[in-house]
């Protein structure tokens, strides 16, 4: 008998029928003989309209409160998965983020896991239930109602099946696995059988959001198997493990893209030592991560630092931004939240070189303007203006022979 974790997204619980049809398939790994345990996330596009709810109220709601409101789509959806459970004749229950102590920080609307209880998990399964719990949810050490960041519940499902040492952690969802770039925008794009923790890990935080950067994380740590699949269609889809040889031949395995950051540049900083410092303390005492960081070559002991924020974060970043510039008598502070990150990533990227040079030549043959680049071992970013994102991705996607009927 093996422990199953499955986890259902938006779409697949978005109404009361497909909860029906999520019930079905936990009901027939359940009938093989499997120990189960579910993670489910809100209903559709329910936690953009709490949220909507809640800046209708404020333009900066307050943090512990809006957790309270975001947490609660996934209370919705636990307990209906596990009614439709029940009435198919499955012994199931739901379970809150703090009924099983899921307990995280307190860096809420983004916490982190720091432990969760599993002897409370194992004595339940032990009664032979199939446990429903609400993703995205925690509870800090105040027993205050956090939330771990968009497509948490991916984070929910990997860190139960780490500390409980599942056999597998399955993440049901709209597409059918994970593609060499987002096949909604890239037609061509080509699912792949297998990709690596340290890849998976790369695409994530680069934008690929069929899985949360921080279940990633987990998986890797905590040598966690992923199956990426789809609700809707049977098959198998992407197995995220452990590096293995064949992986390495590939120079670049995907492409992705990243709409939710913002840019912002301070002009005419005086190039001195504690600069730096003095900008970017505040920035990371509010738990802003700041993403790229470009400072150019100074003239006249004046130089110009641009980086890049979440979205999410712009206006708090923007208003810390404005103090330290007039403290250190900066000319200007510009915002541009029109950008996009496109970036392609691949472990064969190591050991291969010309990879940075193309990805600028294809670029540049249609005409696409490279504002800031980043690169790492197994990664390339370009930041880019906003309207050329699908371009980008499609004509880089096709300079590295991605498509669907390319040799690797
Ligand atoms: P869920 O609600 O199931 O958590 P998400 O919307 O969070 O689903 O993630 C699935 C989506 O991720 C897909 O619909 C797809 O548009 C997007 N995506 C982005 N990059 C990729 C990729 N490389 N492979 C597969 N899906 C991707
Ligand atoms: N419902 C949350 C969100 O929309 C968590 C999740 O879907 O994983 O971000
Ligand atoms: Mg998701």
């Amino acid at each position: 008998m093996a422990l199953i974790i499955q986890k259902y997204g938006g779409t697949s619980v978005g109404n009361v029928e497909k909860i029906k049809n999520v019930a079905c398939r936990v009901r027939s790994a359940r009938q093989d003989g499997n120990d189960v345990i579910v993670v489910v996330s809100a209903m559709g596009e329910e936690t953009d309209r709490l949220l909507d709810l809640a800046r209708d109220i404020t333009d900066q709601p307050d943090e512990k409160e809006q957790d309270v409101l975001i947490s609660t789509g996934e209370q919705v959806s636990s307990s209906l998965l596990a009614m439709a459970l029940k009435s198919l004749g499955v012994n199931a229950r739901s379970l809150l983020g703090h009924q099983i102590k899921i307990q995280t920080d307190s860096a809420f609307g983004k916490a982190r896991i720091l432990k969760i209880d599993s002897k409370r998990l194992l004595r339940e399964l032990k009664d032979g239930k199939v446990l429903v719990i609400a993703g995205f949810q925690g509870v800090d050490e105040k027993d205050n109602i956090t939330t771990l960041g968009r497509g948490g519940s991916d984070t929910s499902a990997v860190a139960i099946a780490a500390a409980l040492k599942a056999d597998i952690c399955e993440i049901y969802t709209d597409v059918e696995g994970i593609f060499t770039a987002d096949p909604n925008i890239c037609p061509d794009a080509r699912k792949l059988n297998k990709i690596s923790y340290e890849e998976m890990l790369e695409m994530a935080s680069l934008g690929a959001k069929v899985l949360q950067t921080r279940s990633v994380q987990f998986a890797k740590k905590y040598q966690v198997p992923i199956h990426v699949r789809s609700t809707f269609k049977n098959g198998t889809g992407t197995i995220v493990t452990k590096e293995d040889q064949d992986m390495e031949s590939v120079i670049v395995s995907g492409v992705t893209y990243d709409k939710d950051e913002a840019k912002i540049t301070v002009t005419k900083v005086p190039d001195m030592p504690g600069i730096a410092s003095k900008l970017f303390t505040p920035i990371s005492e509010a738990n802003i991560v700041v993403d790229m960081i470009i400072q150019n070559v100074s003239t006249d002991g004046l130089t110009d630092l641009t980086f890049t924020v979440p979205q999410a974060d712009f206006k708090k970043a923007m208003e810390l931004v404005m103090v330290t510039a007039r403290e250190i008598n900066a000319r200007d502070v510009l915002a541009d939240t029109n950008i996009a990150k496109v970036s392609i990533v691949g472990m064969g990227m190591r050991s291969h070189s010309g990879v940075a040079s193309k990805v600028f030549t294809v670029l540049a043959r249609e005409g696409i303007n490279i504002m800031m680049i980043s690169t790492s071992e197994i990664k390339i970013s370009c930041v880019i203006e906003s309207k050329y994102t699908e371009l980008a991705v499609r004509v880089l996607h096709e300079a590295f022979g991605l498509g669907e009927n390319k040799e690797l």
